[in-house]
């Protein structure tokens, strides 16, 4: 590739690039790759030594067995078939290095047969096999090579990159060839005690690109190299400056003081039904702070299942509800809005007329003496969902919301409020304990209290992971605890029709079945995603209010119901749950002071499941999850928020990531550099610093 004189920046839009017409370039648009720089962050998924491409003349004197080979040659002939029994098409190719010739064979791909033409160089690699007409290489992946030789080919290392819509991995390494050779090394921007170990940045591209010879494909491809770090680097600090950026606009922004007095102090301990834990007292003590600094609280609330997040918030709406403001929970689900409701009634006591509830489905009069009552400011403890959110809501005096869920509220939420004129303090509670190193990377922005103490009293939750054909055990188990006049749980998990192994799982149809046959005349409840709002909260309020005493769900019933005559939880097919899941589910026996069991039902992946025989502590449980899963799975799709990177990796990263915040941090206190400057002027938007601040 012949170089330009003069170097573009890496800010500079993929659209410079020769080879890149308007279908390509919407490829990349869509891939989320605008600049030369998302272009170059995006690394091969392998290298393929080109001293590792095995001569096809030689394959053939190889001993079964003889596992994965790489081949290189040209498509000779392609061949379809449809195969006799299965009525599965066949497409065949002939591949042919001018030392010998190999069958590769693809299953069920028709439009192979169509699009691979003779003549084009193919490399692929998979497990060789002998099959009845000798050698071949059964679905093996692949990349078409193009038919010249370019630039690239004297060198060892064969980057390959995934397709991209209609970009062929092929082309994609030309765009990159292209984009290596007209960017420009930019200012150093990184802190000098992030830089002084890291090359820089375009070395760093060049080596991930196109590694010199020397270079060692297994650590290029597990992300070891300096130069990967460089590049992790520059995307931590950068996600890392963006959050401190919006940390300190928010430091500036006013808050309204909440007073405080010995007498508010009687007060509020007036309405505790328990001595609190020193860590919902710590906690507290946090939140006063804040509502007494003259800023805006954003804090995460986060704690185990069980540890007693709805007291510490409702003490804090206590503090502004008891001092002529107003406070809001919102709470993810109906079933939840109306649990909190009935707790906070309890808890008020006699000044429960305060209490306002506001949910999605109310009667026509009913909500707009509802909202009457919040426009008046007569109700000071508001409770909800969304609902909350919509425009006909007027507060008289919002100065505190409370967001109870496992996400983040989001910016528009706020923004809504902001257009009502209000900037009230923020205060979310994270249903599952998130692992520190996560934490920081999700939640950076926001200050933290964590409860990690349980209430005293509470007795472990016997736990057991019994085989499917034990499960008479369960049952008989649950026979026990209904008959001392206790509730049980079964849980069923939620089989989409497209899923491809339900012939073998059983659906919560069949397991309704199985419950009532085994249990004749119990009040049997089913819950499940598919209810009607209306319906699933009538059919829950029957099992909290103990009509129904035993209740089948799917995982709607994860997050905080609160029923403590339930001492005994099933679990049907537990491998289909992750681990924080199942803590989180186990969290709903245990309750009270009766003893409690948790049964997991599963007859595979019980080296997984048996970290929750062994451990009670949803921190623990959480990181081990994580590990095991990825920070893409163990929030699951809800997850909104969650930071893409392409070179960095939050786990993996870990400690570059907390070395990456102390840095921004200072470097926000002293001032940002000219590069760092440069760099928050393009990119404020995107990351909503100016907004937010
Ligand atoms: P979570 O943190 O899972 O939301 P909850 O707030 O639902 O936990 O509290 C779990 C249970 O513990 C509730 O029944 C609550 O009444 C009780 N609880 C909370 N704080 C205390 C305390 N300090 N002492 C005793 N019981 C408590
Ligand atoms: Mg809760």
């Amino acid at each position: 590739m012949k170089e330009r004189l003069l170097k573009l920046p890496l800010a500079s839009m993929v659209g410079v690039l020769r080879g890149l017409g308007p279908a390509r370039a919407e490829a990349l648009r869509e891939a989320g790759l605008h600049t030369l720089r998302d272009l170059l962050f995006a690394l091969p998924f392998r290298y393929v030594d080109r001293g590792s491409v095995l001569p096809l003349g030689d394959l053939h004197r190889a001993e079964p067995p003889v596992g994965i080979v790489t081949v290189l040659g040209a498509i000779r002939e392609v061949r379809q078939s449809t195969s006799r029994v299965q009525r599965m098409a066949i497409t065949e190719v002939l591949l042919d290095d001018g030392t010998g010739t190999l069958r590769l064979v693809f299953f069920n791909q028709p439009y192979l047969g169509r699009s691979l033409k003779a003549g084009e160089r193919m490399l692929a690699f998979g497990p060789l096999s002998h099959g009845r007409a000798g050698l071949e290489l059964r679905s093996p992946q692949f990349e078409l090579m193009g038919p010249v030789a370019e630039a690239s080919w004297v060198r060892r290392f064969l980057p390959l990159y995934r397709k991209l819509g209609a970009l062929p991995g092929r082309v994609r390494q030309r765009l990159v060839e292209e984009a290596l050779g007209c960017a420009g090394e930019p200012p150093e921007w990184l802190p000098p005690e992030l830089a002084k170990d890291l090359p820089p940045l375009l070395p760093a591209l060049k080596a991930l690109h196109a590694p010199a010879d020397e270079d060692d494909a297994s650590r290029l491809e597990a992300h070891a190299t300096p130069a990967h770090q460089r590049l992790a680097a520059e995307e931590l600090f950068a996600f890392a400056l963006g959050v401190e950026l919006r940390r300190a606009g928010r430091m500036q922004r006013k808050g309204s003081v909440v007073p405080t007095s010995p007498e508010l102090r009687e007060r509020l301990k007036a309405l505790l039904p328990f001595h609190l834990t020193g860590a919902q007292r710590r906690a507290f003590k946090e939140i006063v702070e804040d509502l007494t600094s003259g800023r805006v609280m954003h804090r995460l609330l986060q704690g185990d299942v069980g540890s007693g997040k709805t007291l510490v918030a409702l003490l804090a709406m206590a503090m502004v509800s008891e001092t002529g403001g107003q406070a809001a929970l919102l709470a993810p689900t109906e079933v939840l809005a109306r649990q909190h409701a009935a707790n906070f009634e309890r808890l008020l006591g006699g000044r429960a007329g305060a209490l306002q509830c506001l949910l999605g489905p109310m009667k026509a009069a009913e909500k707009r003496e509802a909202l009457r009552r919040i426009a008046s400011g007569e109700a000071r403890y508001v409770v909800g969902t969304h609902a909350l959110f919509q425009e006909a809501v007027q507060f008289a005096k919002l100065q505190l919301v409370i967001v109870d869920e496992q996400h983040r509220f989001g910016v528009k939420q706020r923004e809504a409020l902001k257009a009502k004129g209000l900037d009230p303090h923020w205060l979310v509670m994270s249903a599952t304990p998130i692992p520190r190193s996560l934490a920081l990377a999700l939640f950076g922005d926001l200050d933290q209290s964590v409860l990690d103490e349980l209430p005293p009293g509470r007795q472990p939750i016997q736990t057991r992971l019994l085989h499917p054909d034990d499960a008479e055990r369960a049952w008989a188990l649950v026979e026990r605890e209904l008959a001392a006049g206790r509730q049980a749980y079964v849980v069923s998990p939620a089989i989409d029709p497209a899923d491809e192994t339900k012939v073998r799982l059983r659906d919560i149809q069949a397991m309704e079945a199985l419950l009532r046959r085994r249990f004749p005349g119990v009040e049997l409840e089913t819950v499940h995603g598919r209810l009607k709002a209306d319906d699933m909260a009538a059919r829950m309020a029957r099992f909290v209010a103990g009509d129904a005493r035993l209740l089948l769900a799917t995982t709607v019933i994860e997050v905080g119901v609160d029923v403590p005559g339930a001492t005994v939880m099933v679990v049907d097919h537990a491998e289909r749950f992750g681990l924080s899941q199942l803590h989180q589910l186990r969290g709903r026996v245990g309750r009270g002071t009766a003893k409690s069991a948790f049964v997991m039902l599963s007859g595979s992946e019980s080296e997984r499941l048996q970290v929750l025989v062994e451990t009670q502590d949803g921190f623990r449980i959480a990181s081990k999850d994580l590990e095991l899963r990825g920070p893409g799975e163990f929030f699951g799709t809800r997850q909104a928020g969650l930071p893409q990177f392409q070179a960095a990796d939050l786990i993996r990263d870990a400690a570059l990531l907390r070395r990456c915040r102390e840095a921004a941090a200072a470097a926000v206190q002293a001032g940002l550099s000219e590069a760092q400057a440069d760099w928050v002027r393009l990119e404020a938007e995107r990351l909503r610093i100016a907004e937010v601040s």
